[in-house]
């Protein structure tokens, strides 16, 4: 009974913002973005969504960062480098 409470349900992960964990944030420069949507698979947040944004013909990431916990996976994955991460204490 008490191991089950220490196991999180599957699922949870909008439950629980993990925003506040983060000492570094992502920064995306959408003009160098090639709108592969990679980033937006990889996050284990799942806080990443490719959206219609205003000047853009494609469509391009964009992070909800009250659930980006600043892994970094994002920077590791994109192919063409355009996130970078920033100090955000
Ligand atoms: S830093 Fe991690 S949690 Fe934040 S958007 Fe990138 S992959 Fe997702
Ligand atoms: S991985 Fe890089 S190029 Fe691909 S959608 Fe994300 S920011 Fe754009």
């Amino acid at each position: 009974m008490a191991i089950k409470k220490l196991i999180a349900e599957p699922n949870s992960s909008l439950k629980n913002k993990t925003g506040p964990w983060r000492t570094h944030k992502p920064i995306t420069d959408r003009n160098i973005c090639i709108s592969c949507g990679l980033c937006a698979k990889i996050c284990p947040e799942n806080c990443i969504e490719m959206k219609k944004v205003k000047s853009y013909d494609k469509l391009k990431p964009v992070t909800d960062y009250d659930y980006c916990k600043g892994c970094a996976l994002c920077v590791k994955e994109c192919p063409v480098k355009a996130i970078r991460m920033e100090e955000d204490f």
